[in-house]
């Protein structure tokens, strides 16, 4: 009796006073950032463009870092293009997702138009909404429009759009 009583108390302490010291802090911290890191990467990479790149370089270049966790994904791709008009990209503000329309994910889009399309969407996540007389929500305001024309290629992208808006519809 004796016998079998001893080593239990002496196995319980062993395990209990390594773990306390070893675990918490180390595991919480440093192992998690580097994954979501390439986890956002990964989920923001298309065939030419990686938007988490392109919101990264734009963030450090206009809005101080500001901005901070928000998605940036891909729209669905569908089999039928768009007749009239296409939303080149969204926000949606709550859910803190920014995306972009699969159709600029390729070779002629040039860099600094898909620049721009994102730079709009970030803008709206700085730049609050107004409201009409009637209550109407008007986001793209005077303000907006004015810190818009900030982007290094704005009329550029612009007139860009206006060019090549035929090849992205049907
Ligand atoms: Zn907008």
């Amino acid at each position: 009796m004796a016998s079998r009583k001893r080593p239990a108390t002496r196995l319980q302490p062993k395990v209990a006073a390594r773990r306390p010291s070893q675990t918490p802090k180390r595991k919480a911290v440093t192992p998690r950032f580097p994954l979501q890191r390439q986890f956002d990467f990964q989920e923001a990479q298309g065939r030419y463009f990686n938007l988490r790149a392109i919101f990264n370089k734009l963030n450090a270049r206009y809005f101080r870092n500001r901005i901070k966790d928000y998605r940036l994904v891909w729209g669905r791709k569908r089999r039928v293009r768009p007749r009239e008009t296409v939303v080149f990209g969204t926000i949606q503000e709550e859910d803190r997702i920014i995306r972009i329309h699969p159709l600029l994910d390729r070779s002629f889009v040039p860099l600094w138009f898909i620049e721009y399309v994102v730079y709009h969407e970030m803008l709206h996540s700085v730049v609050a909404d107004l409201y009409d007389e009637q209550g109407r929500r008007v986001v793209h305001h005077e303000r907006f429009l004015k810190k818009e024309r900030c982007f290094h290629w704005f009329r550029r992208a612009k007139a860009w759009e206006q060019e090549n808006l035929a090849r992205f519809l049907q």
